[in-house]
C-alpha cells in the first residue's frame, strides 16, 4: 500500500464559457438541446448500482413548454427505499475503508467529465428540465458542480492533515471516521450543483447516501448520477431514488441506521424532518447529524449615499435572474426617498427591455418558473398586492400559463414595511420595495433586521464606506452572506462560502471545511509506551 502523505493544491474555479453564437461550445450545446428535446428518456431508480423499475411512473415536462415530455421516471415505493438503505449500508464498509485519496480521485474524475465530455449534456438537461437560460445553467450545473467537487477534495485533504500533539511516553492520533450508518440526502429543484454536493460532500468523507432528488430536477440529476458511476463510484455508495417525498422521508426516518440528513429546500420540509427525527431520537444508533439550508427573504439596503443606477441594475439581476428562484434572490429592498425616483425609472427601463420566454431562445433574460404550483403561488401574491391599498405594482404584474409557466418580473412598492410580500419567502420573480424617509435611516435598518425570520443573504449599497460598515455591523445576524455594493446572489465556491442562519438553516457553509466536518465522527487513539505499574501517585509515597 502506498502510504505517502499527499498534498492537494488549492484548485482554480472552473471558467465560465461565453456561448457566443457559432462558438464551438454553443454549437455543441445547441445540438445537445435538440437531442434531448427529440428523445425523451426513461429514468429508473439506481440502487446498489443497478437500474430498478417499479409499477409507478410519472412524467417530466418542460416548464417553458409544459406539453413537451422530457422523460418518464419511476417512483420508489417503500420496498425500494428499504433496498436503497440496505445497499448504502453494504457499501459503507468498502467505501469507508478505501484510501481517502482514491475517494478524492473519483470526485476529481467526475469534475473532469462534467467540465469536458458532459458539459453540454448537463447544461442542456438543466436548461430544459429546470428552465435555466444558458448562463444560469453554465454557472450552476457545470461551474459550481465542478468547483464543489474539486474544492471538497482539497478541503478534505486539509482536514485529514489535522492531528493532535503527542507528548512524552505517548502517541496520539486522530482517525476521521465517517458517520456510522447512512446519510439521507434530499435535494431541491433549483440547483444541479447542490444536488451533486449534498451527496458528494458526505461521500468524500467516506459516507454512503440514500438520495431523494426533487422531481422537477430529475433530468439533470439522473445524468449526474450516471456521471458519478462513470467516474468510478462503487455500487451502493449513492442510491438514487426518485418518488414521493413524504413516503420516502417516512420510510428512511424509520431506519435506526440513519446517521445524518443533508438537506436543501424549504423551511417547512426541513422543520418536518427535524421534528420527526427528534420524536424518534432514542431509536437511532447515534444522534443523526442534521444539516439543512433552507429559505430566505433576502434584501438590498440602499443608503442615501448609494448610486441609483447601480442599485437598480443589481436589484434587477439579483431579484429576477432564474425567475427569483435562487435561495439568495433579492425579494425586498429598502430605498431612501431621495434616491427613489432615479432607482424607479431605471428599474422600469430595464423591465421594459428584458425579454421573457423559452430558454431555447437566447434573447430571453427571464424564463418560466418551475411548475404550475409555483406559477399559482406567485400569481396569488401578485393578486394580493393588486387588491391592497398599501401596495402599487410599477412593473410586471401578469402571468400566462397557457404554454409554459411564465410570470412577469413584478415590482411592488409598498407603504407598509411589514407588508406580506416584505416578510414571506415567495420564491418567484417578485421584488417588493419600501421607500423610507431619509430621516428614518436607523429605524429602517432596525426594520430590515427584524422583518423576516430568515437570515440568508443581504446587501448594502453606499458610497459612504463608514456608513456601509455600520450597516454591515447592525445587520450581523440578518444574513450569513453579506455583500457591500454587490447583488446578494452568485456566491462562488472557495470565495464566498455559502449559508445562512436564523430560519435559513444550520449555516454549515456548503463547499468548505465547515460542511465536511459534519460528515465525520473523529476517533482519538492514544498509545502509551510505558503503561503504569504502580497504582499510587507520587504524593502518596514516602
Ligand atoms: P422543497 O422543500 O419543496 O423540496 C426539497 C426536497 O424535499 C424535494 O426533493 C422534495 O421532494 C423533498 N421533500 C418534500 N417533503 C419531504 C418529506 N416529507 N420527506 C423527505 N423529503 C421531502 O423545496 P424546493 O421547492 O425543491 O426548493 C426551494 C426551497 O429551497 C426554497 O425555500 C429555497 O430557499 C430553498 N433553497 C435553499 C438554499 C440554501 O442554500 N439556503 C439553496 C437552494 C434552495
Amino acid at each position: 500500500m502506498n502510504n505517502a502523505i499527499y498534498n492537494f493544491a488549492l484548485p482554480q474555479n472552473e471558467p465560465v464559457l461565453e456561448y457566443k453564437s457559432n462558438s464551438p461550445e454553443r454549437k455543441q450545446l445547441d445540438a445537445e438541446i435538440q437531442r434531448q428535446l427529440q428523445h425523451p428518456i426513461e429514468i429508473p431508480l439506481i440502487i446498489g448500482g443497478k437500474e430498478v423499475r417499479t409499477s409507478q411512473t410519472g412524467q417530466l415536462k418542460m416548464p417553458s413548454r409544459h406539453a413537451h415530455l422530457l422523460a418518464t421516471y419511476y417512483k420508489a415505493t417503500e420496498k425500494e427505499v428499504e433496498m436503497a438503505i440496505e445497499a448504502a449500508l453494504k457499501a459503507h464498509r468498502i467505501w469507508s475503508d478505501l484510501s481517502w485519496t482514491v475517494r478524492a480521485s473519483i470526485l476529481l474524475k467526475a469534475a473532469e467529465l462534467i467540465s469536458g465530455k458532459y458539459r453540454a449534456m448537463l447544461n442542456a438537461s438543466t436548461m430544459l428540465g429546470q428552465s435555466k437560460n444558458i448562463f444560469q445553467a453554465e454557472i450552476d450545473s457545470v461551474c459550481e458542480t465542478v468547483d464543489f467537487l474539486k474544492f471538497n477534495a482539497y478541503f478534505a485533504s486539509k482536514i485529514y492533515e489535522m492531528q493532535p500533539q503527542s507528548a512524552f511516553n505517548q502517541l496520539n492520533k486522530m482517525e476521521f471516521r465517517p458517520l456510522e450508518g447512512f446519510v439521507f440526502t434530499v435535494s431541491p429543484f433549483n440547483f444541479t450543483s447542490i444536488a451533486s454536493n449534498l451527496n458528494m460532500a458526505p461521500v468524500m468523507m467516506g459516507n454512503t447516501t440514500v438520495w431523494k432528488p426533487a422531481t422537477t430536477a430529475l433530468l439533470s440529476n439522473y445524468y449526474l448520477m450516471k456521471i458519478f458511476q462513470e467516474a468510478g463510484l462503487p455500487d451502493g455508495v449513492i442510491n438514487f431514488i426518485p418518488g414521493n417525498g413524504a413516503l420516502i422521508g417516512k420510510t428512511v426516518l424509520a431506519s435506526h441506521d440513519l446517521a445524518g440528513i443533508h438537506f436543501t429546500g424549504s423551511n417547512n420540509t426541513f422543520n418536518f424532518l427535524w421534528q420527526e427525527v427528534s420524536k424518534q431520537l432514542p431509536f437511532y444508533k447515534s444522534y443523526p447529524r442534521l444539516v439543512g439550508e433552507t429559505g430566505g427573504k433576502n434584501f438590498i439596503f440602499a443608503h442615501p449615499s448609494a448610486q441609483a443606477n447601480k442599485v437598480a441594475v443589481n436589484a434587477y439581476r439579483g431579484a429576477f435572474e432564474f425567475q427569483g428562484q435562487k435561495c439568495s434572490a433579492v425579494s425586498r429592498m429598502y430605498v431612501p426617498a431621495s434616491l427613489w425616483s432615479g432607482i424607479k425609472s431605471e428599474l422600469i427601463r430595464i423591465s421594459s427591455d428584458a425579454a421573457m420566454g423559452d430558454i431555447v431562445d437566447s434573447n430571453n433574460f427571464i424564463n418560466a418558473v418551475i411548475d404550475e404550483a409555483s406559477f399559482d403561488n406567485c400569481m396569488n401574491y401578485i393578486n394580493f398586492a393588486k387588491e391592497s391599498e398599501e401596495a402599487e405594482i410599477i412593473a410586471g404584474g401578469h402571468g400566462d400559463k397557457q404554454l409554459g409557466y411564465f410570470v412577469e418580473p413584478t415590482i411592488i412598492v409598498t407603504t407598509n414595511p411589514k407588508f406580506k410580500t416584505m416578510e414571506e419567502e415567495i420564491f418567484g420573480p417578485i421584488l417588493t420595495v419600501f421607500v423610507y424617509d431619509n430621516s428614518q435611516l436607523q429605524e429602517t435598518i432596525a426594520l430590515c433586521n427584524t422583518t423576516s425570520p430568515y437570515g440568508l443573504t443581504g446587501a448594502v449599497f453606499a458610497t459612504d464606506r463608514v456608513a456601509a460598515s455600520a450597516i454591515c455591523d447592525h445587520l450581523r445576524y440578518a444574513a450569513g452572506n453579506f455583500y457591500i455594493n454587490d447583488k446578494p446572489t452568485g456566491a462562488i465556491v472557495g470565495l464566498q462560502p455559502f449559508g445562512g442562519s436564523r430560519a435559513s438553516g444550520t449555516n454549515d457553509k456548503a463547499g468548505g471545511e465547515f460542511n465536511l466536518l459534519r460528515w465525520i465522527s473523529p476517533r482519538t487513539i492514544k498509545e502509551t509506551f510505558q503503561p503504569a505499574t504502580e497504582y499510587r501517585y507520587g504524593y502518596m509515597m514516602e
